[in-house]
């Protein structure tokens, strides 16, 4: 989820799909691990899939340009891990009046 007008990067994202629609592989990563294909948090994630080959197609002399991204962002993460601890500190006093 993103605020409109504002490209998406790597920075928002927790981890990142990559689909190969050629093979059908697909892994999540980290964006620390897509470094080494030059990409960093300043990457917009439209640019992705511009610059991640699937491997595997590759090394079957294939261009393996083929990959479909998907990004599980920041906000959503730290949303629900929010709510979470939100709930926890509601319940814990609210459980103690009670009983009182
Ligand atoms: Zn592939």
């Amino acid at each position: 989820m993103t605020l409109p007008g504002k490209e998406a990067t790597i920075a928002d994202v927790v981890s990142i799909a990559v689909e190969c629609i050629d093979c059908g592989r697909n892994r999540w990563w980290k964006p620390a691990e897509l470094r080494r294909y030059g990409v960093n948090g300043q990457t917009p994630l439209a640019a992705l899939s511009e610059r991640l080959r699937c491997s595997a197609c590759q090394a079957d002399g294939l261009p393996g340009r083929a990959v479909s991204i998907q990004a599980a962002f920041i906000e959503e993460h730290e949303r629900r891990r929010r709510a979470a601890r939100r709930r926890n500190e509601r319940e814990m006093p609210l459980e103690r009046s009670r009983r009182a």
